[in-house]
């Protein structure tokens, strides 16, 4: 049961130590995550957060909130749900309303080669226990009416994936629910230090510099977003990410009329509509990489007028406000995450456009990784090294915008 009435919804300024057990470079969802369960399961409190700007302000306060499991490979699956169910109760675990809301999940197929991929999802998904079906269009407009199903008369719907448990959930509340937590069972939160350097010992990381002096740390966790290979960079190592900016929009307040997630990969956008009654619209990162956090309008212009296809009510609604975050990612659409070649340097990266719903399963997995030395059989198959093995992890197909 929810507690009605909180103590503490802020967070307590704390002073930034000389040394911590474990540093973490990063005060995203991965990093408080990781944080929590290191104070929770492990007992380890003596933890610092370093977050440059304020927790919550990258790609976890930017995200379109959608929480699925249907991905396509077994150690995908095995990861995404194990997180999807950790999600299910996060809000009694954290005693922080987070508005999760159950609403099914559809995936589109436009074309030929979309209903084998969407057919195949279904089959695999069902492999693993995860409940996605295939459905034709008929059954398509039975789940929702609201679709057009001639997809503006340019791209007919013929099927799609309906993935019934698919989920949104309030992602600043999940940052701070974290956050919250963290702080009460003894790990510091420190907004506006920015790391700006590591200090390796004989090819161990002993510390990082900071915008507020040099902090020692017995282990220091990168969880910086799309700011990874920067922060590898300073580690004098290279890995195979590169950011790209993802953009969304969303319109005006509407009556609730869509229930549903709408995904469409031939079309490269996905609709959902918030619990506010604005229609959340995304898409495709942007082709180029950069560190840019513009908003453009050419991708206004034609992710709407895609959008509109699909859904010809949207025609009438005028847009609120569009912003941009950054995705680090990853050749195999992959998270990659553990041990760098750098000793007690450790990555929780990678996680592209498809990394919010990651957050519990790979917090409690790098807590363990950290806390034990041991590496969780969950994300074994994430770690860095597997691109030298030829071990990657090939998601593109499903990964998709979300
Ligand atoms: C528009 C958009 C839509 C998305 N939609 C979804 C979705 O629906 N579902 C989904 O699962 N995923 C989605 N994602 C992806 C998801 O948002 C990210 O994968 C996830 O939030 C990454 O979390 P993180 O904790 O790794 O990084 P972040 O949340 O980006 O946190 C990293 C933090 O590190 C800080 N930092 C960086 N460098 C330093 C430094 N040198 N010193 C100190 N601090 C530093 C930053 O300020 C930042 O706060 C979306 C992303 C975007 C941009």
């Amino acid at each position: 049961m929810l507690k009605l009435f909180r103590r503490h919804q802020y967070l307590r300024q704390d002073t930034l130590g000389h040394s911590y057990d474990v540093v973490i470079i990063g005060g995203g969802g991965h990093g408080l995550a990781t944080a929590y369960y290191l104070a929770r399961n492990f007992g380890i409190r003596n933890v610092a957060i370093l977050e440059r700007s304020y927790i919550g302000s990258g790609g976890t306060g930017r995200n379109t909130t959608v929480l699925r499991a249907n991905y396509k490979t077994p150690d995908t699956i095995r990861f995404y749900q194990r997180s999807f169910e950790m999600y299910a109760t996060l809000a009694q675990d954290l005693d922080y309303n987070m508005l999760r809301s159950e609403r099914g999940l559809l995936w589109l197929a436009h074309s030929d080669p979309q209903i084998r991929n969407q057919r195949e999802r279904a089959l695999q998904n069902q492999q693993f226990g995860v409940d996605t079906v295939y459905l034709d269009a008929r059954q398509v407009h039975d789940v929702c009416p609201e679709l057009d199903m001639s997809g503006g008369g340019k791209r007919p719907i013929l099927g799609a994936a309906y993935h019934a448990p698919g989920a949104t959930i309030r992602h600043d509340a999940v940052a701070w629910g974290y956050a919250i937590e963290a702080q009460r069972l003894g790990v510091s939160i420190h907004q506006g230090v920015e790391v700006t350097g590591l200090r390796i010992d004989r090819g161990r990381c002993v510390g990082v510099e900071t915008n507020g002096g040099f902090v020692a740390a017995g282990q220091v966790l990168s969880a910086v977003g799309g700011y990874v290979t920067q922060i590898t960079n300073m580690a004098g190592f290279r890995i195979p990410i590169v950011t790209h900016p993802l953009q969304a929009f969303v319109t005006e307040s509407y009556k609730p009329v869509l229930d549903r997630i709408v995904a469409s990969a031939d079309l490269h956008i996905y609709v959902s509509q918030s619990s506010r009654g604005e229609v959340l619209i995304g898409a495709e990162i942007d082709p180029y990489s950069s560190y840019s956090t513009r908003s453009t309008f050419p991708f206004l212009a034609s992710c709407s007028s895609r959008a509109i296809d699909l859904f010809p009510f949207l025609a009438k609604l005028r847009i609120l406000r569009q912003w941009t975050g950054l995705c680090d990612m990853t050749p195999d659409y992959s998270p990659l995450m553990g041990v760098t070649e750098v000793d007690r340097l450790l990555l929780s990266s990678g996680w592209g456009t498809w990394g919010f719903k990651a957050i519990p399963a790979s917090g409690i997995s790098m807590a363990e990784l950290i806390a034990t030395g041991k590496v969780p059989p969950l994300i074994a198959p994430f770690a860095l090294d597997r691109f030298r093995r030829d071990l990657a992890v090939p998601e593109r197909a499903s990964a998709g915008t979300h």
